[in-house]
């Protein structure tokens, strides 16, 4: 067993009701947990002390969506859109091809870079989703490999339908409840499909996310993207742990969010890159919903590895307070994930904390761009 301090810490946000916001403070953690936090002058004796030299102490980001394991890049499809084209769910098929023919070193390197650029920017925990293999043999692989750096893996074959089943979607349904869920289901905790317009209908959504429930995993959703396709509903109606982008929605469908246990995840990355129309969150606020921010990290839509720039995109364009924003980027995450050990620092929480070099943490929405990170403990 072996104690660390960390003190003079200016501004400590730890999300636990009881602690709130407090200053001039001091924490102390014993090996992966929290075990103490109160006024930097009663701090006990550790083995080690972290100085945190006034800065902002907050917890580890926790990213609920990424696509973050595949090859290639989709530079062209971002160029084209800048250029005036539309975003659709078909560019798809071009990552798939080069995830496909890359080897396994390859997917892992890649996914490593990844990853070492999450934790740059604060990320502590994050999920990672298939969905770029498409095919049994490709699937289990991406999700063998990011079984290796995160327990939050989701199998997505439920993506898009792959070229070669154009003329057979049911074929291709069929497979992804069979055999590849039976491929995949040792790597995967989660079941998701990018239920909207161009990808799957809700019917199709049930049937898939049904069976992955009774292979034991647990289902998540993208759905309401690219118009009101009924992913809300759907989430809602299996009791899922989160339906994400959330983009297009009516009042009835947010007061049906709120009387269930489903978490709106928001990806205003995929908004801002994309160019499209970005939902105000104040509404999901008004109507009690639970919102959580992630990255939605992936080479077509929102190639961003960065949560202090999502906060900031929150904060500008989705009408969040930072503090709202910072919430749903921490503890929002962990719920929509399911988790109450991350996304806030209280006794007995890990100890997954980043240390900023700001006296208060609005200063993430306040100063975009920069790296206001002195330090990710983890
Ligand atoms: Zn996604």
């Amino acid at each position: 067993m072996s104690s660390t301090l960390i003190t003079n810490i200016g501004q400590l946000v730890t999300h636990d009701p009881e602690l709130g916001i407090l200053h001039d403070a001091a924490l102390v953690y014993e090996d992966e947990k929290i075990c103490w936090v109160g006024a930097k002058s009663t701090a006990p004796q550790a083995d080690s002390r972290i100085d945190a030299e006034g800065g902002s102490v907050i917890p580890g980001f926790v990213d609920s969506h990424t696509h973050a394991i595949f090859a290639g890049d989709r530079l062209n499809d971002f160029l084209a859109r800048m250029n005036g084209t539309r975003y659709a769910s078909g560019g798809i098929s071009t990552t798939v091809e080069a995830t496909r023919n890359a080897s396994e070193d390859e997917l892992r390197s890649h996914l490593q870079n990844i990853i070492s650029e999450f934790t740059g920017h604060g990320i502590t925990t994050f999920e990672v989703k298939s969905g770029y293999g498409l095919d049994v043999e490709t699937e289990s692989r991406l999700l063998r490999i990011a079984r290796e750096f995160t327990n939050e893996t989701t199998f997505l074959g439920a993506h898009v339908v792959p070229s070669e089943f154009k003329e057979d979607r049911r074929a291709y349904i069929d497979l992804v409840k069979g055999e590849m869920l039976e491929a995949v289901a040792p790597y995967s905790k989660w079941i998701d499909v990018f239920c909207d317009n161009g990808a799957f209908s809700v019917e199709e959504a049930r049937e898939i996310i049904l069976a992955g429930q009774s292979k034991g995993l647990l289902g998540r959703l993208h759905g309401n993207q690219l118009g009101d396709t009924g992913g809300i509903e759907l989430a809602v109606e299996l009791g899922l742990a989160s339906v994400d982008h959330c983009t297009f929605t009516t009042d009835h469908q947010l007061d049906l969010l709120s009387a269930s246990s489903t978490v709106a995840t928001l990806l205003p990355g995929a908004e801002f890159s994309t160019r499209s129309p970005f939902p105000d969150a104040r509404r999901f606020y008004d109507h009690g919903v639970r919102v959580a921010l992630a990255t939605d990290c992936n080479p077509g839509s929102s190639f961003i590895t960065s949560m202090p720039f999502v906060i900031a995109l929150a904060v500008r364009d989705m009408f969040f307070t930072p503090e709202q924003a910072l919430v749903a980027a921490t503890k929002g995450g962990a719920d929509a994930l399911r988790r109450t050990d991350i996304g806030h620092l209280g006794i007995g929480a890990r100890a997954d904390i980043i240390i900023l070099n700001t006296p208060s943490f609005e200063y993430i929405a306040y100063k975009p761009g920069s790296n206001l990170i002195s330090r990710v403990i983890y």
